[in-house]
């Protein structure tokens, strides 16, 4: 049961509702987002909407019955902005996170992060704990990793984006990191979805591999019951019969979320197809379908890669992406972030009307 507070609503109102869902026989919960304070009633309790609407301080009462309303499109007018950095993630302005798909060593997180901040990245990427589906292979640098990510993040003007996957790291990890990966493995990880619910910092989460927009929202709406309204959806591809590619991208999902949610809803191209030749269409693909942002692989030697390389950009396709996306970006009234006005100096690069992008 869900219960919404009108915004003159009294403590005294909340707590009064928050008794009697109690007696109805709810686990009670206050959720304070910034679209509305809410009283939720967890569990199976014997509540009664019709009755609930009525109280006093309560603009409406709903049963779940199973889905979504914290995430849902209707909970609110606005669609939620997610500041990520100094971007907005959701505005008109598109996020591009790019970086590698694991941090190595210093000289590489941090060439990547000169570098994509240089073309208009608004987060930097780099994995630190891997998700790997064989346990023989690598598994990331793990807290050395993350310690070279946030350095690189600090250089080049960046914030980061990494992926946890145990909740006992939620906390460790906090002070290094911008915004928490939930990866696709981890989409129905409950404890881990609640720990990063309560970390205070935005949630990029990826739609599992094998999972259905309603099971992808429900994950997100663990995250909002904790109070956290900062939550990044990511559709990264879905295992279907096709071989040819590592994942299918369903860009279905863009629109959809996009019409079942208020959350900002981004793409990856790179897990998406697992192939670099197909990562660029797929980017300009996704922007053509209403995404608000793309994540993508980027590594200076991809050949040398110790994780997913065959679907990892040179720093040169980088730069392609961007100016790719640019077109279709505007076609759709969107914009590309203009670069990190704290990158390099020798390395920003120049935007001449007539030849566009400067040489790298
Ligand atoms: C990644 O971003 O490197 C990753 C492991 O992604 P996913 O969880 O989507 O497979
Ligand atoms: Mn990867």
């Amino acid at each position: 049961m869900i219960v919404k507070l009108t915004a003159s609503a009294s403590p005294s109102a909340l707590s009064t509702v928050l008794a009697a869902l109690a007696r109805q026989g709810y686990e009670t919960r206050k959720v304070d987002l910034p679209y509305g304070l809410f009283a939720v009633g967890l569990g199976d309790g014997a509540g009664d909407a019709v009755t609930l609407g009525t109280m006093e301080g309560v603009e409406w009462a709903k049963k779940e019955g199973g889905r979504a309303v914290l995430a849902a499109r209707d909970v609110t007018r606005e669609r939620t902005e997610v500041m990520l950095g100094r971007a907005a993630l959701g505005s008109d302005t598109l996020a591009l996170i790019a970086g590698p798909c694991s941090v190595e060593d210093r000289d590489q997180i941090q060439t990547c992060a000169r570098f994509v901040a240089a073309y208009g990245a608004t987060a930097l990427r780099g994995g630190a704990f891997k998700p790997r589906t064989s346990p023989y292979a690598f598994q990331g640098f793990g807290h050395e990793a993350l310690e070279m990510l946030a350095q690189a993040g600090r250089a080049s003007g960046l914030p980061v984006v990494t992926e946890v996957m145990e909740p006992g790291e939620v906390q460790p990890m906090a002070p290094l990191v911008d915004c928490f990966q939930i990866g696709a493995r981890s989409m129905q990880n409950f404890p881990l979805l609640k720990e990063v619910g309560r970390a205070g910092k935005p949630v990029l989460l990826k739609r599992g591999p094998s999972a259905t927009v309603k099971e992808f929202i429900l994950a997100a709406e663990y995250i909002l019951l904790e109070g956290n309204p900062n939550v990044i959806l990511c559709e990264r591809g879905i295992r279907t019969f096709e071989t040819a590619t590592r994942n299918t991208l369903d860009l279905n999902a863009v629109p959809v979320l996009k019409a079942q949610t208020h959350l900002p809803v981004i793409v990856d191209p790179s897990h998406g197809t697992g192939r670099r030749d197909a990562v660029i269409p797929m980017a300009r693909a996704a922007v053509a379908a209403g995404a608000d942002g793309l994540i993508v692989e980027v590594h200076p030697d991809p050949e040398q890669a110790l994780s997913d390389g065959d679907q990892s950009l040179t720093l040169a396709q980088f730069r392609e992406l961007v100016e790719e996306i640019t077109p279709v970006a505007e076609a759709v009234g969107r914009k590309v972030a203009s670069p990190s006005a704290l990158s390099f100096g020798d390395e920003r690069p120049r935007r001449s009307r007539t030849t566009g992008w400067g040489s790298v």
